[in-house]
């Protein structure tokens, strides 16, 4: 496995890192053997976070007696001083470790936010506490907004930055961010490099992502066979051949304006609608080899949209300011009629 330093951390962390969502779907004996596979195929970076379900205590699972061989990242959307120490404590609790190796502020997507986290008694003096303190080690900030995450890398006690990068997602903003992040040796950690499904060239999108000035790349990882595939790009990220970019760029779409990544951050729904479940089914359910199927697997959900009560917290939630509400009224619409 390719390793490649964290910025002004100096840790070498591997190129194809361990993305932590998806392993809240696991059960715990099954979640255990999927990040022991992930050690033995010497991916060492794990990112986590505290909104990630029981994804902490899985992966802290699944590191037990191997604690060696790895580097935790994970993640709160702290923004008091108070919170960030008692985010920081929870996450030794769960993960059950001494030390952490990153924590990261999550979910950093406009300027108000960030002025909370960087103001005195915000969380970032919570966090710089919890590293004096030896709990952390190191401190990074993510989000889904470049030019948000140029502005808090200007802020030095930030050592590394997490932001969707792919193919798709490449604009003047997440360049200048790369730009800078290079210049202050700021480690990037690219999240979304399938760009929620849309890419659907794994090997093709990950070692275009590598070929950019990224420490790692974190792609969720759900089955053994994701970890083998992608664990052994990361051996020898080889650019793209030009036939390779063009293969590439064949299967990337342009995004819809209203595109849902299937990030999960919408989630919970006080009301129990798996809201990125619809989003997903509603899109596939105009192939029409996938329509009985995805109309069925509608059908057997206990809650529907019918149940929206419309608080509008799923929508407060969305890094990419979907309309939600509207989105899964449409999409009832397609798996009903
Ligand atoms: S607006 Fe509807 S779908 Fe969104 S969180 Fe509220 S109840 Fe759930
Ligand atoms: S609706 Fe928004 S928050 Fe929810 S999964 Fe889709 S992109 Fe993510």
């Amino acid at each position: 496995m390719e390793l490649r330093r964290l910025g002004k951390t100096a840790l070498e962390v591997s190129v194809i890192g361990f993305g932590g969502i998806p392993i809240q779907k696991l059960g715990r004996e099954e979640a255990r053997r999927l990040v022991g596979l992930a050690l033995d195929y010497k991916i060492n970076f794990f990112d986590t976070a505290q909104g990630y379900g029981d994804s902490e205590v899985k992966i802290g699972e699944g590191i037990k007696g191997r604690r060696e061989e790895c580097l935790l990242a994970t993640k709160s959307p702290c923004r008091s001083f108070q919170q960030a120490l008692e985010d920081v404590d929870a996450a030794l609790r769960k993960l059950q470790v001494k030390v952490i190796d990153l924590y990261q502020v999550h979910f950093v997507n406009d300027s108000e936010t960030l002025d909370q986290v960087i103001r005195p008694n915000g969380s970032l003096q919570g966090l710089k506490k919890a590293k004096e303190e030896g709990k952390i080690n190191h401190i990074g900030i993510t989000g889904h907004n470049p030019d948000v995450l140029l502005r808090a890398i200007r802020n030095e006690d930030f050592e590394t930055v997490q932001v969707p990068f792919n193919i798709i997602e490449d604009g003047p903003d997440e360049r200048a961010l790369l730009r800078a992040a290079k210049e202050q040796e700021v480690g990037v950690i690219c999240m979304k490099p399938l760009a929620g499904g849309v890419i659907t060239e794994p090997e093709l999108s990950l070692r275009w992502i590598l070929a950019q000035s990224v420490s790692t790349v974190i792609p969720g990882m759900i089955q053994p066979k994701e970890v083998e595939s992608n664990a052994i790009v990361g051996r020898a990220p080889l650019p793209l051949s030009e036939k390779e970019l063009e293969k590439l760029k064949k299967v990337c779409h342009p995004l819809e304006e209203n595109f849902c990544r299937r990030c999960m951050y919408c989630m919970p729904c006080p009301e129990g609608i798996p809201i990125y479940l619809i989003q997903e089914l509603g899109d596939k359910v105009k192939v029409p080899q996938a329509r009985e199927l995805c109309r069925d697997i509608y059908a057997r959900q206990k809650v529907n949209v019918e149940a929206c009560n419309e608080c509008e917290e799923c929508e407060e939630k969305c890094p990419y300011h979907l309309p939600i509400r509207k989105m899964l009224k449409e999409k009832h619409d397609l798996l009903t009629t």
